[in-house]
């Protein structure tokens, strides 16, 4: 122990400070540790039911709690008893790629069953697939590793995909002959928190027989409390769904929760079956290893089982809320400030904000924040404007927090006023 405070402790970012704002959360707690802990104990490899029963029982039975503590529409749960159900990711981008590949697999059945004539080379050529420019860079590498084109939208004044932009943007490619196969709408981006318009997007995907896959990597956590659920309002078009509790809900990495209502095309789509893991009971329950990239798994489940149970719904509900809280609060203090402006609407934990002025100013004020070593934030870029980003990220951060975090800056920056009128 010695050892890690004197090597490794000074080359660690410290994610849970209170005065930690870059990125989105990472999220920690007692029960997460102590149930991850445990699943490192017990260490079995949970790929297919009979590798460990517990391991993937459990798993199904925490992503129907964890859906109905969202308020998922019961066409994604196992418990509706058609073959809908949860399951636990590494990550958002694997969850968005998983999604693809099902959706890729369906547009080629389905292609191939219009043209029986038609190769495997020639459909996948025309597949092309959808998201806004505002969506996280892991939905265009899914687009790079399965092999398929992405169209990146554009969005408007709040940086939201709206329906009509897609409709066009499909109907132009049908029009060239192309086949339009998979949407990815995202339910607050990584830049400014934007919710794309799910009840736009959703008719126009189910119209047009398009795969939607939804992605709430962060903001998906406060779908939990039901004031911010008409943010999802739209989710019974999409086809898959999925969100990241170890952002957001005190679940540790990693733990991406994500829902298919049918996923036998994505089970069809990666599915090699050697003897030595086949087994009896085989299609009475789910072998995993058909949802997802890897064979092995983690005892994840646990996890999300220790959380729930320890914390309840509610307290749950009071981190989501508190952490909005603050975040309003910092935007209540740049208003007061003349010299600053919002970027995006204030709807979760990320404030967005900016100097009145170029962008080069802003950019040497990022530099000094994070130079003087009391607060860390990271800057992202609209449409050329470059802006800072404040996330509520630390289960520590308080009021004082924010308010010595803004007195922090506006003293940055009334120093970085003065040097540039000298
Ligand atoms: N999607 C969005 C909207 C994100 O904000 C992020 C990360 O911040 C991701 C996807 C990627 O998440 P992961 O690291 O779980 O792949």
């Amino acid at each position: 122990m010695a050892d890690i405070e004197r090597v490794i402790m000074p080359g660690v970012t410290h994610w849970h400070s209170p005065r930690f704002y870059a990125y989105f959360p990472t999220a920690n707690s007692y029960p997460a540790i102590v149930a991850d802990m445990l699943s490192d104990a017990i260490a079995c490899i949970g790929f297919s039911w009979i590798a460990s029963p517990a391991c993937t029982e459990l798993e199904v039975v925490m992503l129907d709690w964890l859906g109905k503590m969202l308020g998922l529409p019961e066409e994604f749960l196992a418990c509706s008893g058609g073959k809908a159900g949860g399951v636990i990711q590494g990550t958002a981008s694997e969850a968005t790629l998983v999604a693809l590949l099902g959706a890729k697999a369906r547009a080629i059945r389905q292609a191939k069953e219009e043209h029986p004539d038609w190769t495997d080379y020639e459909i996948i050529s025309k597949l092309i697939a959808y998201a806004s420019q505002q969506a996280h860079s892991s939905v265009e590498r899914a687009g790079l590793l399965g092999g398929v084109t992405f169209r990146n939208l554009p969005t408007d004044e709040k940086f939201r995909l709206r329906g009509d932009t897609l409709q066009e943007a499909i109907q132009k490619d049908r029009d060239a002959g192309l086949i339009p196969f998979y949407v990815v709408a995202t339910l607050g981006t990584t830049s400014s928190c934007a919710f794309d318009v799910l009840t736009e997007i959703g008719p126009v995907c189910n119209k047009e027989n398009v795969w939607l896959h939804i992605d709430a990597a962060y903001a998906g956590s406060a779908f939990i409390c039901p004031e911010y659920r008409y943010l999802m309002e739209g989710i019974e078009c999409a086809d898959s769904f999925n969100f990241n509790p170890h952002k957001w809900l005190l679940v540790t990495f990693d733990c991406s929760a994500m829902w298919l209502k049918d996923p036998s095309d994505v089970i069809n789509a990666f599915n090699v079956d050697p003897l030595y893991l086949k087994h009896d009971q085989q299609g009475s329950a789910p072998d995993y290893r058909h949802w997802q990239i890897p064979l092995g798994r983690r005892f994840r489940a646990l996890k999300l089982w220790f959380v729930m149970r320890l914390y309840g719904k509610n307290h749950l509900q009071a981190h989501i809320r508190k952490q909005i809280e603050l975040a309003h609060e910092f935007e209540a203090l740049v208003l007061s400030d003349d010299r600053f402006e919002i970027v995006a609407e204030v709807l979760m934990g990320l404030v967005c904000f900016r100097l009145k002025g170029p962008n080069d100013l802003n950019e040497a004020l990022l530099k000094r924040i994070n130079g003087n070593g009391k607060i860390h934030l990271v800057p992202s870029k609209i449409k050329d404007t470059y802006f800072l980003r404040l996330a509520v990220c630390s289960r520590f951060t308080e009021s004082a927090d924010i308010v010595s975090s803004w007195q922090e800056i506006k003293q940055l920056t009334t120093l970085l006023m003065e040097e540039k009128k000298h």
